[in-house]
């Protein structure tokens, strides 16, 4: 559903994406790792139209999205959960998630599918959000992003700032509304075990370049991803 070809992204003389190629399937849950500065953020900027690109392509469903403008993009079913969250701080958890389902129509028992994927978000429901942990905002960056029924769900860094504790929970959630559902995932993480161990291929950005990808479990046990990502010396 989703292919980038050949995309290079400039933002004046700093060149953060030289030639990137990635696609994805309906139904496919792909991460993009890598070091601070890979182009990461960039890249799913990129797809929803939200910095220029100066060369190659971003086809969804075979369609050129060049032009488009970011709620067009949106509205095909994309959703974006940015990096550090960005909830409404004075919105009710309610009110947030309403304003998630305003992008697209969307049926009325959208809340609840929400309420019922994160029984936590209906516990706070009243709450200003501005008052939750970062795992509960988290939980409701993507319940925000998944009212509006998308198809594809991008994630910049959920894990980012969380108590390893609040990180498994997140995963755990992500991985679940995956499991028996017709979405697609494009994850982006700094955390190589968890992004390989939910993902089913994976591409290591550097320096802006796809470095390696595959098969996300083959890549768990690949040595130059485990000593440059896992902390494994060759000989570990
Ligand atoms: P991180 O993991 O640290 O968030 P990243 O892989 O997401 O990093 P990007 O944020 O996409 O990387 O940045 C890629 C490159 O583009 C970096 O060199 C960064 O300094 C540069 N860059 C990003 N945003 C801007 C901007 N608005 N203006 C100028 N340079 C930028």
């Amino acid at each position: 559903m989703l292919e980038i070809d050949n995309l290079s992204v400039a933002y004046g003389s700093v060149r953060a994406l030289a030639g990137v190629s990635i696609s994805l399937g309906v139904n496919e849950f792909v991460s993009i790792i890598g070091p601070n500065g890979a182009g990461k953020t960039t890249l799913l900027k990129a797809i929803c139209n939200a910095v220029p690109w100066q060369g190659g392509d971003i086809r969804i469903d075979g369609k050129s999205i060049r032009g488009l403008a970011p709620w067009d993009i949106a509205r095909m079913g994309i959703a974006h959960v940015p990096e550090g969250r960005r909830v409404f701080g004075q919105m009710t958890v309610e009110e947030n998630l309403l304003v998630g389902g305003m992008t697209r129509r969307v049926n009325k028992g959208r809340l609840d599918d929400v309420y019922t994927l994160f029984p936590r978000l209906l516990a706070l429901r009243k709450r200003r959000s501005v008052t939750m942990s970062g795992g509960e905002q988290q939980m409701l960056a993507i319940g925000r992003a998944l009212m509006s029924k998308p198809r594809l769900l991008m994630l910049d860094e959920p894990s980012m700032g969380l108590a390893p504790l609040l990180v498994e929970q997140v995963f755990h959630h992500i991985t679940e509304l995956f499991k028996g559902s017709e979405l697609s995932v494009l994850l982006i993480e700094q955390r190589v075990t968890e992004a390989l161990e939910a993902s089913q291929r994976s591409y290591v950005l550097e320096q802006g370049r796809v470095a390696i990808s595959g098969d996300a479990g083959a890549m768990l046990n690949n040595a130059d991803i485990q000593k440059a990502y896992l902390g494994m010396g060759a000989d570990a």
